[in-house]
């Protein structure tokens, strides 16, 4: 027996619904019950789809108003302290996004994935308990698809999960951890799913996506513990517990332990798993829910391949369910959404809808034999375009990525810049006007030309340059009038990178992007910045730094082609970025910042994978940045607060000037980069720019003081820790005075 399923599907609407209508609720325009309606509406569109697509297994509670985990904190009880007052949506909403002067949960990452969710906070005051009892969302949800006459297996996000992403309250004693809660939190799952069996449910599937990265032999005690609790229920649904993003080795003998009916292993994203359930004897009593489909990419599956895992599965265990290899939710809706794209292209790709067919095929195949993919196999063959110029010349590079030792660099780019001690900069973007905007808006949709574009454009250069000239900073940029977006503007003028026109993709609550495609060999057509750049140096004469987007970025915020390792593309990504350079260079650009925001990002989730992965993160940087005189500067710039992993990767990127977001003091972020190695100059961001507060002038000035208990003054950069785009121009004029006053009192302080 086999049947088909996916681990969770997007929610948000073909049409961006749920944005639409969440945000009307925000703004007063809309009540609750016209949001709920919406909800209920996107959630009827999803089961009936799922169904009428032939798949068997329908998951539900996959659907939220904003985030799954803040979703089972509701579900829980457990809001901190700040929120209790609140009920309802009040209560929800504010979570997610604060409210009256209450501070908003802290969000992070999903995982490696570019969703975003918001951290639990627990301490001992937490007592989970099932909020709203038989109303709780996910027995509504399983009800409410129940009256469709859709049976559902409601997805919940596991309990160790849960707890290993929470973090412990502000209040907390010391030494408490969220693991601490085990018992009492299993105890509200006991209740939810005796109560799901109350209402019929057949199946529940709990997420541990936990299990893919490194876990200790107490938190797999903990795993035992929690699901040997919930199995041993006498009333409840049958148990799936979906593992995925990666390999979980020693947890699954861990989970097998257990009498969980339904394992689900992501084979896309963790290859090894097929051996780790062969080394274990398989599981021949047992369901597996094979991810076979790449939940997390926008590829089409390999049909045949995918066959023939499903078939050495079947061998192995008591049941095969095909599915994805974790939620839809990280694809975007539709590929049939996208007639713009390339027909070659458009046949390569597969987002949720397709993914779904191709789920229902696989089941097909290995009901009736082989033959039904043999047709729908065809047009797979079609191939990313290679490049054989960009392959020859990356050869020949080898490499490439060496620069002179950075004493001698140091020493070069002092007689060229002539920058004095605690140089001023900034990040690169400026503020983004309306005005601006809606000619970058005018020029795309064809309302105004190339001429009158260009005529805004530099008017807004003009008056950067100049308000940077009036504030006395000494290395100036041209502020990025006319990029929406770091990746996506260099995506749309790289060769092998297409666009999506509605390919949204939710990364946190309304906020949902649209990442490009890289789907073949990347080269660059012709410069990509340099009229702009030279244009802004034409308006100066101190050095205007050139902007670009380093190779790990271009790759980690797109949907990146599977065909070859990501070091492979992140190379030719990089030999563009060279080629810009060296353009910019010659056109008498002296200082060049290659932003890796996403340097941390896109680090694996098993340790054993870390140096392998920051090896070609590295080598990438490199072959892009090294192909520069002396004289010529090169920065970097990073923004997120852990980067305790990869504070090494940060010296080997052999950048001359690395800006970090410094969330800790500034102090211990440059002693850190100090003892691990770290040789050139550093900026360690003086003020938050994601606030519009304006720091005074002392309180920056106390930071550079005590930054230079660590650093000479020839290497401590100051600027703010991030770019400005997202601010107003009032509070970034007077942060970036006062910024600039800070210095020069302790420029002057040192010279005297
Ligand atoms: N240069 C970019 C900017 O200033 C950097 C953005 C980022 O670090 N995320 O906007
Ligand atoms: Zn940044």
């Amino acid at each position: 027996m086999t049947s088909t399923t996916v681990l969770g599907y997007p929610r948000i609407g073909p049409e961006r619904e749920l944005k639409r209508a969440t945000e009307a609720y925000w703004a007063g325009r809309a009540g609750e019950a016209e949001l709920l309606r919406t909800g209920a509406g996107l959630r009827r569109d999803v089961w009936t789809g799922l169904r009428d697509a032939g798949l068997e297994q329908i998951p539900s509670n996959t659907f939220s108003l904003y985030d799954q985990v803040l979703d089972t904190t509701v579900l829980l009880d457990a809001a901190p302290a700040r929120f209790r007052h609140l009920s309802g949506l009040d209560a929800y909403f504010a979570m997610a996004r604060g409210a009256d002067g209450i501070p908003a949960l802290e969000m992070t990452k999903w995982f490696d994935t570019n969703y975003h969710y918001l951290v639990p906070e627990l301490g001992l005051d937490t007592r989970p308990r099932l909020a709203g009892g038989g109303g709780a969302k996910p027995i509504a949800e399983y009800r409410e698809a129940r009256a469709l006459g859709i049976e559902t297996r409601p997805v919940l996000v596991g309990p160790l999960t849960y707890l290993l992403l929470a973090k412990p309250a502000p209040d907390a004693p010391e030494g408490f951890r969220p693991l601490d809660l085990l018992d009492p939190v299993v105890e509200v799952y006991a209740e939810l799913l005796e109560r799901l069996a109350g209402e019929g449910a057949q199946w529940v599937q709990l997420d541990e996506p936990a299990l893919a990265a490194d876990r200790t032999d107490e938190e797999l005690e903990a795993l035992r513990r929690a699901y040997d609790r919930l199995a041993g229920l006498t009333s409840r649904p049958r148990l799936m517990v979906a593992t995925y993003f990666g390999e979980i080795g020693a947890a699954l003998p861990a989970l097998a332990a257990t009498r969980v009916e339904a394992i689900g292993l992501d084979f896309v994203a963790g290859p090894g798993n097929l051996q780790a359930l062969a080394s274990i004897g398989g599981l021949p009593r047992r369901t597996l829910v094979a991810g076979v489909v790449d939940g997390r990419n926008v590829w089409r599956t390999d049909l045949s391949k995918s066959v023939s895992t499903c078939a050495s599965l079947l061998g192995l265990v008591g049941e095969v369910v095909v599915g994805t290899s974790c939620s839809l939710l990280h694809v975007p809706l539709d590929a049939d959404a996208e007639p713009d794209l390339d027909p070659g292209l458009r046949a390569r790709l597969a987002f949720a809808r397709q993914k779904v067919d191709e789920v229902v095929l696989l089941g097909r195949a290995l009901r009736e034999g082989h033959d039904v993919i043999a047709d729908a196999d065809g047009d797979v063959v079609a191939r990313p375009r290679i490049d054989n110029r960009v392959r020859a010349r990356l050869d020949a590079l080898g490499d490439g990525s060496v620069r002179p030792d950075r004493s001698v660099r140091f020493a070069a780019q002092q007689r060229a810049l002539e920058l004095p001690p605690l140089a001023t900069t900034t990040i690169g973007s400026f503020p983004q006007t309306a005005e601006v905007r809606r000619a970058r808006a005018d020029h795309r949709a064809g309302r105004i030309d190339a001429d009158a574009y260009e005529k805004v454009m530099r008017a807004e250069i003009d008056r950067v340059i100049a308000l940077q000239e009036e504030l006395g900073l000494d290395v100036l940029v041209h502020g990025e009038p006319e990029r929406n977006d770091m990746v996506q503007y260099f995506a749309e003028q790289l060769d092998g990178y297409a666009a999506t026109v509605n390919g949204w993709v939710q990364s946190y609550g309304t906020r949902y992007v649209r990442p490009p495609i890289l789907h073949g060999d990347v080269s660059r057509p012709e410069a990509m910045t340099v009229r702009w750049t030279t244009y802004a140096q034409s308006r100066t004469r101190r050095p205007v730094k050139g902007m670009l987007t380093g190779p790990v970025t271009m790759l980690a915020w797109s949907f990146v082609r599977d065909d070859q390792p990501l070091g492979e593309t992140a190379r030719q990504v990089a030999l563009a970025l060279r080629d810009e350079i060296r353009d910019l260079e010659a056109a008498g650009i002296g200082v060049v910042q290659v932003d890796e925001p996403a340097l941390r990002e896109l680090l694996p989730l098993r340790r054993s994978a870390h140096a392998a992965y920051l090896e070609w993160a590295v080598g990438a940087f490199r072959l892009a940045t090294c192909g520069v005189a002396d004289s010529t500067q090169i920065h970097t710039h990073m923004c997120y607060s852990e980067f305790g992993e990869v504070i090494g990767a940060i010296g080997d990127l052999d950048a001359d000037v690395a800006s970090v977001e410094a969330a800790r003091s500034h102090m211990e972020l440059v002693t850190d980069l100090r003892e691990a190695g770290y040789g050139s100059g550093i900026g360690p961001g003086v003020y938050d720019i994601h606030s519009p507060r304006v720091p005074a002038v002392e309180e920056m000035e106390e930071s550079l003081r005590r930054a230079l208990q660590a650093i000479a003054p020839g290497r401590l950069w100051v600027n703010p820790d991030c770019g400005l785009k997202t601010r107003g121009y009032p509070e970034t004029e007077a942060a970036l005075r006062n910024m600039v006053e800070a210095a020069r009192r302790v420029r002057d302080s040192l010279s005297s």
